[in-house]
């Protein structure tokens, strides 16, 4: 079956917090996930989580039903025979009875720039600004020199160049990374370099009209 590759790269506009409260030895509530080596990280559950969300939004937009994990009734069955196939995104991602035919590696930030962001708590309900919630979020320093990073960010072997162009339509469909969300952290461009049975795949023009016909044949099927 034809191997895909993805290099990605996600630029953050802000600072981006990758979550994981509890490590010792900062200042800061929310830490900066790293690897090994200290450097900042963007999981790989982080970016196959997202990525499997922003699909099943594009595929049900395109009139498609598939499943609603955690919820198992909501799940495809455990019967995933010839007659009865998993939904177009758990092909893609697997299910709890269906490996993935997709790898996901952390995303990898080779700058140690860091910062330490002053936020302000706020008392939702109420909607003030209290003091004493005043808390401090450490993230990665906005910059354009600053930049998550990995040459085989997704890789994996897929039976059509339409499933390559779901993930990288699925990929610029999302627009924050990471936690803090709310606090207006996590904006990010992205840069995709695809490579499916050894073609190059964009999503320019002819590749978002091969895509819609795609889910279109995947209705009426
Ligand atoms: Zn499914």
């Amino acid at each position: 079956m034809p191997l895909f590759q993805l290099g990605l790269t996600i630029m953050p506009e802000t600072g981006v917090s990758v979550g994981g409260s509890g490590h010792t030895g900062t200042r800061a509530d929310n830490t900066i996930l790293r690897d090994g080596q200290e450097r900042p990280i963007m999981p790989a559950s982080q970016v196959k989580g997202r990525l499997r969300h922003a699909c099943e939004a594009l595929v049900r937009a395109a009139g498609i039903p598939t499943c609603r994990p955690p919820n198992p009734e909501q799940v495809c069955p455990q019967d995933l025979s010839i007659t009865n196939p998993p939904c177009l995104i758990c092909s893609l991602f697997g299910s709890p009875w269906h490996a993935s035919v997709l790898q996901f590696q952390d995303l990898v930030q080779e700058s140690l720039f860091e910062a330490i962001r002053p936020g302000i708590g706020v008392e939702r309900r109420r909607g003030i600004v209290q003091e004493r919630l005043l808390f401090l979020t450490e993230t990665t320093a906005p910059g354009s020199e600053l930049f998550f990073y990995n040459a085989q960010a997704i890789t994996g072997n897929l039976a059509a160049k339409e499933q390559a162009l779901l993930l990288l339509a699925g990929l610029h469909s999302i627009r924050q990374w990471g936690g803090a969300k709310s606090r207006g952290l996590g904006w990010a461009t992205l840069d995709c370099e695809a490579r499916w049975n050894d073609q190059i795949i964009e999503l320019d023009q002819d590749g978002k009209g091969e895509l819609a016909e795609w889910l279109k044949t995947a209705i009426a099927s």
